[in-house]
């Protein structure tokens, strides 16, 4: 009774009220979305030491009819706690595969990796596995090509079936990447028993390097890692040359950022990159 009475209180505050109607209004949008596919990818290079294009990561937004362009802080937190990331989730793997058709016939870009990020969520839904497969298939995409970014809130969950899932994945040539390295809690024993083949350093870390001597010491302790765990790192938010600069003096031969290129439309990445 005093739980109930509780929840009296709860459901009358006018401020929770206000909030909750908000995010039922967002729901209802992200629905109408889904229905009139509003959403679009846009494509953030990835590059080498030399400037060349070595891949690109896929990244959602949302067409509003009213708005314009939503990005995805604003609006993937209601779409996973409303289960829409399902959907959504589905509609972003197609696309990103037919992308990858496309490119295939491409001449410069036909064997450029694409990295789509992957929601916990969505990870964890019973089908998942399942419908990448069949998106792949569907699509005639190549799975070689098909990175997933998974990010660290994954590992709350079984480790067991985690690992089985990427397994499964990882026999038709699917790439793995943990995404925002080094701002979530996965312990080293963790890492070592997850089948990865990238590490993201988060850019809150690489925004900081030249200022904070902590971010330098996490940045070089990330690159130390993945070297010993046979894991390739790339560099997250990079915005100028120093930046750059700086991660090459550490070892850091991966990057992305600003300074490479702002996400876009597929169109506009550019097959060299020679800043
Ligand atoms: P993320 O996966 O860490 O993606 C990187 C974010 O940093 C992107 O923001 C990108 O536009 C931005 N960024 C890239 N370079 C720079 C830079 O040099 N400086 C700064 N300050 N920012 C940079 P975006 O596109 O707004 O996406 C935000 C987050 O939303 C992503 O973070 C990811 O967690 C999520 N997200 C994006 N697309 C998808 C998707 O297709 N599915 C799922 N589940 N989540 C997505
Ligand atoms: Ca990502
Ligand atoms: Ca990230
Ligand atoms: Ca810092």
């Amino acid at each position: 009774a005093k739980a109930a009475g509780r929840n009296q209180v709860k459901f009358f505050d006018p401020l929770m009220q206000a909030s909750l109607s908000a995010r039922a209004a967002l729901e209802t949008e992200l629905r109408e979305a889904i229905t009139h596919r509003h959403f679009l990818l846009y494509y953030q290079p990835q590059v080498d030491a030399s400037g060349l294009l070595i891949g690109a990561e896929a990244l959602l937004r949302w067409e509003h009819p009213h708005k314009g362009l939503i990005t995805p802080g604003r609006f993937i937190a209601e779409a996973e706690s409303s289960g829409l990331i399902i959907a959504i989730g589905q509609w972003i793997l197609r696309t990103a595969c037919e992308q990858l058709v496309t490119w295939s016939q491409q001449p410069g870009y036909a064997d450029l990796p694409l990295s789509v990020n992957v929601s916990a969520r969505q990870f964890h839904h019973p089908d998942f596995v399942a419908d990448v497969l069949h998106i792949l298939k569907e699509t005639g995409a190549n799975p070689e090509r098909l990175g997933l970014e998974l990010t660290e809130t994954l590992l709350a969950e079984d480790m067991d079936t985690l690992i089985e899932k990427m397994k499964a994945l990882r026999t038709h040539g699917i790439r793995f990447s943990l995404d925002d390295f080094g701002t979530g809690y996965s312990s080293l024993s963790y890492l070592k028993r997850l089948p990865l083949d990238q590490l993201k350093i988060d850019q809150s870390f690489v925004q900081d390097l030249l200022d904070d001597p902590n971010d330098a010491t996490i940045v070089k302790t990330i690159l130390a890692l993945g070297s010993s765990l046979d894991l390739e790192v790339i560099a997250e938010g990079v915005e100028t040359a120093a930046q750059r600069d700086a991660l090459l003096t550490f070892g850091c031969h991966c990057f992305q950022g600003y300074f490479f290129g702002h996400p876009g439309p597929a169109e506009k990445l550019p097959s060299t990159l020679d800043p």
